[in-house]
């Protein structure tokens, strides 16, 4: 599986490196220039992989002039585990000084990005996180499991979801907020300062979920893929196990009918169904369990025109769902 997908993605990149050189002086505004030699540009072009990466850099780049932040993927994506570099993607990327990635969850990894964009800084804000291994939910067959091998390129035994836990987040800002200071020195003052600020500000927010999460009378929990691992262990909730590896794989008969099993024999009170995944399949679960399903967000998509604190709304949101289903 591994070793096809390997074989396909090298023919994908040939493509994305022509459309990249082609781009190139199109891209540039004031002469030519090929993806080897991005353009000088007045304007700082940060480009970031994915919703909550996006949401993390605006916060900390702020009103900064002359410094253009984009997302990568699309605003409905999601989790982007299956997600491909597409032709527009690599021409952007040719453009940018520095790409933003969560890692791990990214189907493209440092030396593709490198093709494209020799010149790129690559910032992985993962590296700031806890490890979690993936999959700890899941009930059997990991080790001859396929998906396994296909969840992302980079170390697939760690959980590659740390932006959903707060006090995770908040390192990971901290840890770009800095990257971001050392690239533009012309910037780091207000870098900083920014930084600093909402960083704090998701470190509120993970005090305020910890210390709600203290009501809750239930613990047991099921979710839809591994996508809340990091925010259930900040809320002290177990996850006994999840319905599918990824937001795209279908789970056997038989794993359905284990997680319906546990759900029972742990009298598991709700079953975590993150927006996007199937929910027919946590409610087929919920309805036999005799459980319920909740709809969380994970925050991994977003609008482009989505407020500054758009990720502590939803997360607020989130508590206030598991309150009223785990209290
Ligand atoms: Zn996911």
């Amino acid at each position: 599986m591994y070793d096809r997908m390997g074989v396909s993605g090298r023919v994908s990149l040939a493509a994305l490196l022509l459309s990249a050189i082609s781009a190139a002086p199109m891209a540039c505004r004031s002469d030519a220039s090929d993806a080897s030699t991005p353009p000088e540009a007045a304007t700082a072009r940060i480009v970031c992989s994915f919703a909550p990466m996006y949401l993390f850099a605006r916060n900390i780049i702020g009103d900064t002039p002359n410094v253009e932040v984009e997302m990568l993927l699309p605003a409905a994506q999601g989790c982007p585990h299956d997600y491909e570099l597409s032709v527009r993607d690599a021409r952007r990327l040719a453009r940018a000084d520095v790409l933003i990635v969560h890692g791990g969850i990214e189907r493209f990894d440092e030396a593709t990005v490198r093709r494209i964009n020799p010149r790129i800084r690559w910032i992985e804000a993962r590296t700031a996180c806890d490890r979690l291994a993936s999959g700890k939910g899941d009930l059997a067959q990991r080790a001859e499991d396929p998906a396994e091998h296909e969840h992302g390129p980079h170390e697939p035994e760690v959980n590659p979801h740390a932006w959903v836990s707060p006090r995770q987040a908040a390192r990971q800002v901290r840890m770009i907020g800095d990257a971001l200071a050392a690239y533009y020195p012309a910037h780091a003052g207000t870098v900083r300062a920014n930084t600093q600020s909402y960083a704090t500000r998701l470190e509120a927010l993970a005090a305020e979920m910890s210390k709600a999460a203290s009501r809750f009378r239930h613990h047991r929990v099921i979710a839809s893929h591994d996508v809340f691992d990091y925010l259930a262990r900040d809320l002290g909730l177990t996850v006994v196990a999840t319905i599918a590896r990824s937001a795209h794989e279908e789970p056997s008969a038989a794993h359905l009918a284990e997680v319906v099993r546990a759900a029972r024999d742990q009298g598991v009170r709700a079953i975590l169904c993150a927006i996007g995944d199937d929910r027919r399949l946590a409610d087929r679960v919920a309805a036999e369990a005799g459980s319920r399903v909740i709809e969380l967000d994970p925050v991994s998509t977003t609008s482009g025109r989505a407020a500054t604190d758009d990720y502590e709304r939803r997360m607020r949101r989130n508590l206030n769902v598991m309150l009223e289903a785990l209290q």
